[in-house]
């Protein structure tokens, strides 16, 4: 980022580095070849130098190679004058194209020999409309024809209320070509991806309605924005006539992407649920981002983007820290989230490293923290996807026990049933009844009730392993369904869990269970809801034996012959349609 740049100069100044300043000589289809250690640069404080001036001897000599290894002066009041030497050895003229790749530069100013004599002015940069270019790219590209046998000099005057980044490079037309071609299908892939991920979420969005798919769009979009402001692409794409919204765009952005990051986070890491104090300090930041950003398209950019670099800084801690709060509170989109975004911040350490010169600058450091935003914007939506399944899950749960509830047991009952009975495999379902607990909440209140329903459910937790699903299905009544299990099995799993609750007792006062159990192994059961009803039948038998004990559903064969008849009548077509294919 741009304050990265600073530092960077601060400490490069130290480094002394083996200055040449000599003509750069052109090869034949010269590949791009970076220009900075033959710039000779001259900073004009007041900035009232023209070119005339420049060209003076006095100023000649005021033009210095640079005494560092990069061209970058981070913010800068001072004009930066700008010379360099090409030399053509061939006895054929050369065509060359001149390039600034830096494209944030406000204004930037050009001089190459006119053929006819006399010096060429092109007045570009990005306060200036987009057609003042030579050529319609996104960066800054000059083209000029060096003839043969020649060595001519290049002047360029740079000034920026933003970063002062220098990056001049030359190579031949023809080398260019191809060169660009490649970029281009790289940025396209780039802000693709960019855009499916907009598009697909917004899908999700309409289908779901989850606010965290709008703050994930809304990120999305100002993020990808801004990394196109970055790139200049915006400018050329978007608003090629508007210099003023080039410029301040930049912060806008920024200010909106750290707003919808900020809620995005909040969102998806549950933020007040699972780190309320936390939170609180993120609604702060957005208390002082939300005026930042909207009066960022009035105040001139300098201290905006430092402020908004701290800002930015300060959040980036701030996520990781809620982040791993909520992660320890065991939300699993948290998990995500986190890997995404220090998939995030190794790239922009990655970038930062290149840019102090400690990893080599190649393609890959270059534009790691643009791949680094695309990686962590794909995690952040699997982590809304991982959001929306534990939000399912949660409606799917009983608060009280941590079993599944009633509503997860009414869809799995049919579903399971239906696959027992595809498969040719056995269900079994187990109800259970707490006895007597009505004398319990009596006489230890219901709190102490609660308590004791707490702890059966956790002893039929510890009992049952997938793919039985154990559910609290009201009050003190629980279900246990068993796939692919024999009757015999479960009337054993059955017994020790009555025999168990009874060990356990509560407290000293005596808590015991009564369970009935059914199988579809039993070929009068031809639905769902008459396994259910030959299990209840059963668990009112033991009820009625005395409780504290099992009761198996196929020893009460009539009982549930005369249930199985009756739900027939009542459920109608389905049912009917059921009985048939059994028949
Ligand atoms: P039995 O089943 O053996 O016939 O006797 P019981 O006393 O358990 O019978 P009943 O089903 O009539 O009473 C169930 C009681 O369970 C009624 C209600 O006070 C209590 N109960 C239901 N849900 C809860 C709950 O969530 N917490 C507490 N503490 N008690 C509950
Ligand atoms: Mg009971
Ligand atoms: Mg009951």
């Amino acid at each position: 980022m741009h304050f990265s740049r600073w530092i960077w100069g601060l400490v490069l100044i130290s480094l002394s580095v083996v200055i040449r300043a000599e003509p750069f000589v052109i090869g034949e289809a010269q590949a791009a070849q970076s220009l900075t250690e033959h710039l000779r640069i001259l900073a004009d404080e007041q900035g009232t130098l023209d070119f005339q001036g420049v060209r003076t001897a006095k100023s000649q000599q005021r033009l210095k190679p640079l005494d560092r290894q990069g061209a970058n002066f981070g913010f800068s009041n001072a004009a930066y004058w700008v010379a360099f030497s090409l030399q053509n050895p061939t006895a054929k003229p050369v065509g060359l194209v001149i390039r600034q790749d830096y494209p944030l530069i406000d204004q930037l100013d050009f001089w190459h020999p006119a053929p006819e004599g006399g010096w060429t002015h092109i007045a570009t940069g990005d306060r200036r409309p987009f057609q003042s270019r030579p050529l319609n790219l996104r960066d800054f590209v000059f083209p000029v024809t060096l003839p043969a046998n020649t060595t001519q000099t290049y002047y360029l005057r740079y000034q920026t209320a933003g970063s002062m980044n220098i990056g001049l490079s030359v190579s031949s037309k023809t080398a260019f070509l191809p060169q660009l071609g490649k970029e281009q299908i790289l940025l396209g892939i780039y802000y693709g991806g960019f855009l499916v991920l907009v598009i697909y979420n917004l899908f999700l969005f309409l289908a779901v309605r989850d606010r965290a798919y709008a703050y994930y769009m809304g990120y999305a979009i100002s993020y990808g924005l801004y990394f196109g402001v970055h790139n200049g692409v915006s400018f050329q794409y978007l608003w090629p006539g508007s210099p003023w919204l080039a410029n301040q765009s930049l912060v806008i952005l920024l200010g909106f992407t750290l707003i919808f990051g900020i809620q995005f986070v909040r969102t998806v890491c549950s933020g007040p649920r699972l780190a309320p104090r936390i939170d609180r300090v993120a609604r702060l930041f957005l208390y002082v981002l939300l005026p930042l950003t909207a009066i960022a398209p009035f105040v001139s950019y300098g201290p905006m983007i430092l402020t908004l670099a701290i800002l930015t800084l300060l959040l980036s801690i701030l996520f990781m820290v809620m982040g791993v709060i909520s992660l320890l509170q065991g939300s699993v989109p948290a998990r995500y989230f986190l890997v995404g975004w220090t998939a995030l911040l190794v790239s922009v350490v990655i970038y930062m490293l290149k840019t102090f010169g400690l990893v080599p600058h190649n393609s890959f450091t270059h534009n790691a923290f643009q791949v680094g935003a695309l990686v962590e914007m794909v995690l952040l939506s699997l982590a809304l996807g991982a959001r929306v399944g534990e939000l399912q899950r949660r409606g799917y749960i009983d608060e009280l026990t941590g079993l599944f509830n009633r509503r997860y047991f009414d869809e799995q009952l049919p579903r399971e049933f239906g696959l027992a009975k595809r498969n040719g495999t056995p269900l079994a379902l187990l109800i259970l009844d707490l006895d007597h607990f009505k004398t319990i909440n009596d006489c230890l209140g219901h709190a102490s009730g609660d308590t004791a329903l707490r702890a059966v459910g956790q002893l039929i937790k510890r009992q049952v392993r997938k793919p039985v699903i154990a559910c609290r299905y009201g009050g003190e009544e629980f279900a246990v369904l068993l796939p692919r299990t024999s009757i015999e099995a479960a009337q054993t799993v059955a017994e020790r869990l009555v025999r168990e609750v009874a060990q356990a007792g509560f407290d000293g006062v005596p808590l015991t269970i009564s369970i009935g159990v059914a199988s579809s192994e039993n070929s009068r059961i031809g639905a769902a809801v008459q396994l259910f009803e030959s299990a209840d039948k059963a668990l009112y038998q033991a009820k009625a034996d005395g409780r504290n004990r099992v009761v198996v559903g196929n020893l009460a064969e009539t009982a549930v012959k005369g249930i199985a008849q009756k739900g027939v009548a009542q459920r109608g077509q389905q049912q009917h349609k059921d009985e048939v294919e059994l028949a």
